[in-house]
């Protein structure tokens, strides 16, 4: 008798908003940078490859796969700046889990909520390795999205309430705002990028356009300040101006994919980096001085989605939150799969 296949599980877009509303943006973003950080200690065990992008003038389309030969996953992911004045979302993805063994997807999940979870889980795990862990006062020059989750994340490290913001779009900060101040943060929103940097112990980029901007000029970074630069993530889109880049060491997750996307494309294909994982295994110093700058060249690499998919699995096991989802054709026998369209009525 053939065992019958287990269908996949699917957490779907209500769902995944359902489970951050019960657990808290802050708490699973904290939970979520505790499991990165194990996977990225354990780095070596990883099928680690650049994510396979497909371009269009006007965005691009990745997939991002990895495996820990244990359990395998990939992301769809798109990043298409000029969508939301088409009423689209700059970022959509979705991805699953696989189990190695026989190569069956496990578990199918919405991310784009995910991925903005996963996005701050990431700064959260980098900034609190690099960012002076006396800082007050964060900055945030772009306010769309991913904006809030960057922020609370933030606060749930390292207690940060004071936030200023600058966003091209007055709507967007305004909105920012908005989202932020009901939930006890003292959100100051700035008419320029210098406005807002002004005192700030972090500052997050993360704006979105396909072209390379300054956003962040030499002059606005002082010393002490970590910069978490997330919106660069392509090639041909950065943030930061170049010479920012020889001001402090330059953190990066997967250097091959991170030179062709990240602030260091502006750089020779050698410049000097520092992976993550080395830091927090203590193979490679984090910030070493209240007066470096540290920069994060954050472009966002598939053993965080992993690592985030399964925190999701791993938190909505057993709940009514997860749906069966039909994928796996699973005839009788393995070796029958036409008796499944097999009928009378294909016979003429
Ligand atoms: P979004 O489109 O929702 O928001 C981007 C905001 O940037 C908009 O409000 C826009 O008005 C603003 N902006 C554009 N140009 C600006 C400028 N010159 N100065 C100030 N503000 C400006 O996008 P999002 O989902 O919040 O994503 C932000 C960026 O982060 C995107 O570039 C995206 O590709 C990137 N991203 C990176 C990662 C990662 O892992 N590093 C993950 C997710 C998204």
């Amino acid at each position: 008798m053939m065992q019958k296949v287990q269908q996949p599980k699917l957490i779907d877009v209500d769902a995944m908003a359902r489970w951050v509303r019960d657990n808290g943006v802050e708490n699973i973003i904290t939970g979520m940078a505790d499991a990165i950080e194990t996977d990225f200690k354990r780095w070596e065990r990883f099928d680690k490859v650049a994510r396979v992008a497909s371009h269009t003038p006007i965005g691009v389309i990745e997939l991002m796969p990895t495996s820990d030969g244990e359990e395998y996953a990939f992301k769809y992911v798109n990043g298409h700046p000029s969508n939301p004045a088409r009423g689209f979302q700059t970022v959509t993805a979705y991805g699953m889990l696989a189990d190695v063994d026989n190569g069956y997807p496990t578990f199918f999940a919405e991310m784009t909520l995910l991925t903005a979870l996963r996005t701050a889980a990431v700064s959260v795990m980098v900034a609190r390795h690099l960012a002076r862990p006396d800082s007050k006062v964060a900055a945030f020059l772009g306010a769309g999205s991913q904006s809030e989750f960057q922020a609370l994340g933030m606060r749930g490290t390292l207690g940060i309430e004071d936030v200023r913001v600058f966003d091209t779009d007055p709507e967007a900060s305004e909105k920012f705002r908005r989202n932020l101040e009901p939930l006890g943060f003292k959100v100051t929103v700035c008419d320029t990028g210098e406005e807002a940097v002004q005192g700030a112990d972090i500052i997050t980029t993360c704006t979105a356009d396909k072209a390379n901007n300054t956003i962040l000029t030499n002059d606005m970074v002082k010393e002490g300040v970590h910069i978490n630069a997330i919106g660069g993530d392509c090639p041909g889109k950065t943030e930061l101006e170049g010479s920012i880049l020889d001001r402090g060491p330059v953190f990066v997750e997967f250097p091959p994919q991170t030179r062709v996307e990240g602030e260091i494309q502006q750089k020779p294909e050698d410049f000097p980096v520092v992976e993550l994982w080395k830091v927090f295994n203590g193979q490679e110093p984090g910030r070493e001085s209240a007066e470096q700058i540290t920069i994060f060249d954050s472009v966002g690499f598939a053993i965080s989605d992993f690592s985030a998919l399964r925190y999701l699995r791993d938190s909505t096991k057993g709940s009514d939150l997860l749906k069966e989802i039909q994928v796996i054709a699973d005839p009788d026998d393995p070796k029958d799969l036409f008796s499944m369209v097999n009928s009378p009525l294909l016979v003429s």
